[in-house]
């Protein structure tokens, strides 16, 4: 039957027989294995060949001095206990044992609950030893292991072609890596530790990786991508995100930088390409848009109705044409900050009613109803280009007209909103489906549904709607639910 813990190989060393079998019958019944020889040097022959965990000694030996057993048995098996079962043990015997480290005397004769207990208690100080060292080397590995992916990660952040700073909730760079030492134009050599205006030259950005740090700005969503320049040369973007804590508490910022100057240079490419293209087709398609009314308007009567319908779709298709190249110089225009270079106090109400008043007709030919509400109070002007607010509400309300059945509604809600005017323009029609609503700002973007599909457009309303919006410094979003209706949301500051 086993008794106590991990069953263990013992050595008894004794020269008398009575005393090996006696031994090997309690040892066996503990359910350890048992060896058993009569002299020392067989003992250490042993000790040499086998996974020996437990001694028993007798320093009586016939062929070495007992003690001499005990010195080999510590310098060349250290980790094995050793008991010493003897029956002539003299004081300096005794002394001289102990400070080779033995670990627990058995008299001679002893009775076999000695044994017992002397063997299972050498058994388990050998199990927690073994424990304490798998411990020890799990903690050994761990560490191990982390150190690798720390320096893993080192080497990844310092390989990165985006540059990377980390700060701390007080705002200190804890992190730079070369890239971004490079695209800031700082020395190599910099250390980290100190505040981050040390390193950024932008004061607002600091500002803003400030706010991040000390956990003022934590809605992810609430951090647009940050451009500036260096010099008039170099372009960069920067975006900006707090590093959160277990508790969701923020331990400072992670900050990226790209460089976007060719990107930059391609867009300016770009769109002075298309303003140059655009510019040359303008004056021909209005000339032939309005020789077509000329030649339709001289034709009443005489025409057969085919013609008519082939003249009056290629006039359609002219004004789609001129539309289309309107919106695109329209948003060149925006693109380069040509557009609200002199904002002045703008009264919103008194606009959004001429806007209204105009679009009507357009509203009363399809059965809509058209109507503005607004708080009886006066409110605060905005700063303002007046172009821009009519285009901004023109684009919005215009496609409320659009994408609204007949004897549909539509309604601009106009209120104050903290130190901003809120304008929301609400409609009951088509609506938009979900996974439309973040692509719909983007150029060109049109969403077809049977419903919408013979309705024409350029798909660059709502880019120039928010360009503009962008450039007062305002925000726009979008609630919309389909076939119950969209409402469109503008902030703007008040002046
Ligand atoms: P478009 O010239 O096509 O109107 P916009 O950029 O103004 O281009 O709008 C993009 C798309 O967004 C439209 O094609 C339409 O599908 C959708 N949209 C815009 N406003 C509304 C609205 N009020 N209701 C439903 N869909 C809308």
């Amino acid at each position: 039957m086993r008794d106590g813990p991990d069953p263990v190989t013992v050595l008894v060393v004794d020269e008398e027989e009575d005393v090996r079998q006696e031994s090997r019958r309690i040892i066996e019944n503990l359910g350890c294995r048992c060896l058993t020889v009569d002299c020392g040097e067989k003992g250490l022959e042993i000790l040499d060949k086998e996974a020996v965990g437990l001694l028993l000694l007798d320093l009586k030996m016939p062929d070495m001095d007992g003690v001499e057993i005990l010195r080999i048995v510590a310098e060349q098996h250290p980790h094995i206990p050793v008991i010493v079962i003897t029956g002539l043990a003299t004081a300096e015997t005794v002394i001289e044992a102990l400070r080779m480290g033995v670990y627990d005397f058995i008299p001679k004769p002893f009775d076999p609950d000695q044994l017992r207990i002397a063997v299972n208690r050498a058994r388990e100080k050998l199990r927690t030893e073994s424990a304490a060292h798998r411990s020890y080397q799990e903690r050994l590995r761990t560490l191990e292991d982390l150190g690798t992916e720390k320096s893993r990660i080192h080497t990844i952040i310092d390989a990165l072609p985006a540059g990377v700073l980390v700060t701390n909730a007080q705002g200190q760079v804890v992190l730079i890596n070369p890239a971004f030492k490079e695209q800031i134009g700082l020395p190599e050599e910099i250390e980290t530790g100190h505040p981050i205006d040390r390193y950024v030259p932008e004061k607002e950005l600091c500002q803003l990786v400030m706010a991040i740090s000390q956990g003022r700005r934590l809605a992810f969503d609430n951090v647009p991508p940050y451009e500036f320049s260096i010099g008039s040369e170099k372009f960069l973007q920067v975006r900006a995100r707090p590093v959160l804590g277990e508790k969701d508490e923020c331990l400072g910022a992670v900050i990226t930088l790209e460089d976007i100057t060719a990107m930059k240079v391609i867009d300016r490419l770009k769109s002075e390409f298309v303003t140059k293209v655009s510019h040359e087709l303008r004056s021909p398609l209005s000339t032939i848009h309005e020789q077509l009314a000329v030649v339709m308007s001289d034709m009443v009567g005489q025409a057969s109705s085919t013609d008519t319908q082939l003249l009056s779709r290629a006039k359609e298709k002219t004004q789609g044409l001129i539309s289309l190249i309107g919106d695109l110089l329209d948003l060149s225009r925006i693109e380069s900050g040509a557009v609200c270079e002199a904002p002045k106090p703008v009264i919103l109400e008194d606009l959004l009613e001429n806007i209204i008043d105009f679009l009507s007709a357009q509203a009363a030919a399809k059965n809509q109803s058209l109507t503005l509400s607004r708080p009886k109070v006066d409110l605060p002007p905005v700063k303002a280009d007046p172009l821009a607010i009519e285009s901004i509400f023109g684009n919005l309300i215009t496609n409320a007209i659009n994408y609204t059945p007949e004897g549909g509604r539509i309604e601009v809600r106009i209120a104050q909103a903290g130190i901003n005017l809120q304008v929301a323009v609400i409609d009951d029609g088509f609506g938009i489906e979900r996974r439309h609503l973040d692509k719909i700002f983007d150029r060109f973007y049109r969403v077809k549904t049977e419903k919408t599909r013979y309705i024409t457009g350029t798909g660059l309303g709502l880019p120039i709607v928010k360009g503009l919006v962008d450039s007062l410094e305002g925000r726009i979003h979008v609630e919309s639910t389909p076939d119950r209706g969209s409402a469109f949301t503008v902030l703007l500051p008040t002046a």
